[in-house]
């Protein structure tokens, strides 16, 4: 028997500025099947996808809402897919490592980078499967806008340390900016970048760690040495933990 998908993955509402919401949805499904492979499993319950274009940022609520995830992005244009999948992926890699498990601790800036790394995976995966995936019949050429939107993706042209040394000094110089706010995006991508480079790209399956974060009280490791030793045990002291802290 084949299996049938009986609840939705996401349901999408709000003001998607000149797109057709069957394309939206075909493009959502897309970006829901990359990251889905990367974690390999499915969301535990489907996503509310609100889009307000005149808001400053998307956010994924830490409030669930009838069963559902709710996810607001931030996209000007229904038909800017690329930052629809950018910005997509990124909260959907929240949802992914437990972001709502443990809250408010010091340590989420290495979330953030993550889903900052996210986004540029899913968009790296997208522009190479463009296509042989359901959106190919909407934009026939539209794979090569892909590619070139991740190479101009400030993440992707930022400072990028060339080994481990130079990573350690540069992580010196801003650990206590990114413990102090785990949002500021150039810090976050260059973090992105870095372990993109190093590690996902040539081991996708490190994926399966970031959906292990957040699982424990991370307000216990009172240093960022500690709150290590905490992942790669909650990861069970796995190859491809050991490869990402390697790079820490
Ligand atoms: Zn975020």
């Amino acid at each position: 028997m084949q299996d049938v998908e009986l609840v939705e993955r996401f349901s999408i509402l709000g003001d998607w500025k000149g797109a057709t919401p069957k394309v939206t949805r075909v493009l959502i499904g897309v970006v829901f099947d990359i990251v889905e492979g990367f974690f390999g499993k499915k969301l535990d319950r489907p996503v509310l996808i609100t889009n307000y274009p005149s808001a400053d940022h998307p956010v994924a609520c830490y409030a669930i809402k009838d069963g559902c995830y709710q996810v607001n992005l931030s996209v000007s244009s229904g038909l800017n897919w690329c930052q629809i999948v950018y910005q997509l992926a990124h909260e959907l890699c929240h949802l992914n490592s437990n972001y709502a498990e443990s809250v408010g601790h010091k340590y989420k800036w290495l979330e953030e980078s993550l889903c900052e790394m996210c986004s540029v995976a899913v968009l790296v995966v997208l522009g190479k499967r463009w296509d042989k995936t359901g959106m190919y019949k909407y934009g026939r050429k539209y794979g090569a806008s892909v590619r070139k939107y991740v190479e101009s993706l400030p993440s992707m042209k930022g400072y990028m340390p060339e080994n481990t040394s130079a990573y350690a000094i540069w992580f010196d110089s801003n650990v206590s900016a990114l413990e102090g706010n785990s949002e500021i995006r150039e810090l976050n991508g260059v973090v992105a970048s870095y372990l993109y480079k190093n590690v996902f790209s040539v081991c996708p399956a490190a994926w399966c760690c970031v959906g292990a974060l957040n699982k424990w009280d991370c307000h216990q490791d009172l240093t960022f040495t500690s709150y290590k030793e905490s992942w790669r045990e909650q990861c069970g002291d796995s190859v491809e933990v050991n490869e990402i802290l390697n790079f820490l």
